[in-house]
């Protein structure tokens, strides 16, 4: 039988009713003993890291969970971390990014429905999340509502439906009877693991409407931010044009050395930054194309690219290289 390790840091999952709304309380342990071992494919160790409502997760947590998992790696079989639904995608993003050459599976999962509440979608959840690691395919996923989705392209669609979680630009797995129905698996990594958990957490993300005014990518830039997201329209394109043009608060940002990465308001495809003028006028400044990436997955690249790079063409080169 195999051993997975199972690191609980909060979430609706774990909440119970308070005067102030739902409080994650539960532990680990707790939901462990809820959702009862008989029927499971696995002996299950619990460990709590934290007990937070996602919305209040940091970096610095990242660091906590990907060191959690990097320290037990050798004695566990595999891994489930329950986790708040809200910033999930990030921490699975920051996670398939810090562990590289993750030999073991790494399956994030959590609910819309506090665990105990009538017709959660909690335990469900947990199950499969137990049965998907015990397959043994390597990497860091979310498990959700049935699917199982790469944790460097999940997204939360949903504040409500139970089918919360969406795959940005590549395949879905689903979970059935059976099994799951893999419709693509990273290759075994050939080298050691590696704990990759230094960030430049000065990067933001700026989201334009039309009439957004420049001037607000170059406040961000005197504040200090050191990486910025522009999430600008369809294939990634920054108005150009006479009456608010974002080129010159481009030209001054990358002439400070601040990365400035193209993304779209749109979920799926992805940029193209040499479709129309409003992106090839950026890419000429030097903005970088986010490609088929997620904004999460950007965050967390962004700010991995600008602690370990050591010139803006690697840095472009590691933004732009593939998940
Ligand atoms: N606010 C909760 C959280 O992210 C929502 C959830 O878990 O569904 O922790």
């Amino acid at each position: 039988m195999k051993n997975i390790l199972m690191l609980a840091t909060g979430g609706t999952i774990a909440c119970e009713p308070s005067e102030d709304g739902l409080v994650p309380r539960l532990s680990g342990e707790t939901m462990l003993q809820y959702l009862g071992g008989a029927g499971l494919p696995c002996r299950v160790e619990v460990r709590e890291l934290m007990n937070l409502d996602s919305s209040n997760l940091q970096p610095e947590d990242w660091k906590t969970m990907a060191g959690a998992v990097a320290d037990a790696c050798d004695e566990y079989d595999g891994f489930v971390i329950t986790h708040g639904t809200d910033t999930m995608a990030y921490t699975a993003a920051a996670l398939h990014q810090m562990l590289k050459n993750l030999p073991r599976p790494v399956i994030i999962t959590g609910s819309q429905l506090p665990f105990t509440a009538e017709g959660s979608d909690g335990p469900r959840n947990l199950r499969d999340a137990f049965f998907v690691a015990c397959e043994g395919v390597p990497g860091v996923f979310v498990t959700f509502h049935g699917a199982v989705i790469d944790g460097a392209r999940a997204k939360k669609m949903h504040t409500e439906s139970f089918a919360a979680y969406a795959s940005v630009n590549a395949p879905l797995a689903r979970i059935t009877p059976d099994g799951v129905l893999w419709k693509e698996r990273r290759p075994l990594p050939d080298g050691p693991l590696e704990l990759l958990t230094g960030l430049e957490c000065r990067v933001c993300v700026l989201k334009l409407v039309p009439g957004t005014s420049p001037a607000l990518l170059d406040m961000m830039v005197e504040a200090g931010y050191r990486g910025i997201i522009i999430e600008g329209f369809g294939a990634g394109g920054v108005p150009n044009d006479s009456r608010g043009s974002f080129l010159p608060s481009i030209r001054r940002a990358v002439e400070k050395g601040v990365v400035i990465v193209c993304a779209s308001q749109c979920v799926f495809d992805g940029v193209d930054l040499s479709r129309y003028p409003i992106g090839v006028l950026a890419a000429r400044l030097g903005a970088v194309s986010g490609g088929d990436k997620t904004v999460e997955t950007l965050t967390v690249r962004l700010m991995q690219a600008l602690y370990y790079c050591g010139s803006a063409e690697d840095v472009r080169a590691f933004m732009e290289s593939p998940v």
